[in-house]
């Protein structure tokens, strides 16, 4: 539905996208995942045509973007981080005048009401949008990229400022769109992208540093799997006997404990469980288990590593 190669831009001297290259399948909800100025922003005006590319190209629905302008903007609803709200319009009224923007051909009073019942706004249809609160302005928001039906929506940071819980209406309400839609949302948040979409590309320094689908970025990033034991046991012992359990790829001593146990971190080889045979081996010594558990189940810690590893290797190449 969407494919964008080798997109680049540049502003002045400054590289805000640098080749990013990626497609979107249809009826897909794709995150777009990275720190602030990592060019998620830039990529995504870039795609709706609001702003030229520097190199690269971008198609939607095999249609080259700046070849086929308003065809494009016809199959794109979008979300800009700050919409373009008109305060002095009621609901009703800036919705007709998206809708006439658009040039939109379906029943106005009957498509608009449709979309205020999608997107929960029905009860504020006459209503100044100056008097509704940021939860419902967002809504009024998507309620207008959504006018005209298009195949394909962006959303620009669609919950920055809301309230937790208005956060959760516009995350179920984005899923709720994207069972017959084609969704690419950008946040800074993790548990965003892990609530709401089917794939994560991860976007560092204008650089997609990672393109997986939700449930396995964390394994194909890490490429093992970390254990959390604590371990009743002299930690100079017990450290080597661990690094020695097949299978094991790293170990280290993270805490020693008052009660003379200690705390060790166990990496393996993610195709290996190795939580029996440490086990055993410590049965073997008398050592016993105080708690096991997995650790990295955790995006933020990956995400923070993906960030630095990137860094790290921009730095080589630097
Ligand atoms: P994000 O949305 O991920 O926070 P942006 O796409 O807004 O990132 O910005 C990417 C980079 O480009 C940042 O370093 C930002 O400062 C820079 N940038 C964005 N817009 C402009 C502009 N109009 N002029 C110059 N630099 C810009
Ligand atoms: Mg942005």
């Amino acid at each position: 539905m969407i494919k964008v190669e080798h997109l680049t831009k540049q502003y002045g001297d400054r590289l805000a996208v640098n080749d990013i290259s990626f497609e979107v399948q249809k009826g897909e909800i794709v995150g777009f995942l990275g720190p602030n100025g990592a060019g998620k922003s830039t990529t995504m005006n870039i795609l709706t045509g609001y702003l030229s590319s520097t190199s690269g190209r971008a198609m939607v629905d095999g249609l080259d973007i700046l070849e086929h302008p308003l065809a494009v903007k016809k199959k794109i609803g979008f979300l800009p981080e700050t919409p373009p709200l008109y305060l002095e319009m009621t609901v009703r009224e800036y919705l007709y005048f998206i809708y006439d923007l658009k040039k939109c051909t379906l029943n106005r009073k009957a498509h608009i009401e449709e979309i205020c019942r999608v997107v929960g706004i029905e009860s504020t249809l006459d209503r100044m949008i100056r008097n509704l609160s940021k939860g419902y302005r967002q809504r009024v928001g998507i309620a207008g990229a959504i006018v005209g039906n298009p195949e394909v929506i962006i959303f620009d940071e669609p919950t920055n400022g809301l309230d937790p819980k208005q956060i959760i209406d516009i995350r179920n309400l984005i899923r709720e769109l994207g069972k017959e839609r084609t969704i690419i949302l950008s946040t800074h948040i993790l548990s965003e992208v892990k609530a709401v979409c089917d794939r994560i590309l991860i976007i560092n320094e204008g650089k997609i540093v990672a393109d997986e689908k939700t449930e396995n970025i964390e394994r194909a990033l890490h490429g093992n799997r970390r254990l959390i034991i604590r371990i009743d046991g002299p930690a100079a012992s017990v450290l080597p006997a661990l690094k020695r359990v097949n299978g094991v790829t790293y170990a280290q001593a993270s805490q020693k404990h008052s009660d003379g146990s200690s705390t060790f971190i166990v990496e393996s080889r993610d195709d290996v469980d190795i939580r029996k045979p440490i086990f055993y081996m410590l049965a073997q010594n008398s050592w016993p288990i105080l708690a096991m558990e997995y650790a990295g189940s955790n995006l933020e810690e990956l995400f923070i590593s993906v960030v630095d590893e990137a860094d790290a290797s921009d730095k080589k190449q630097a």
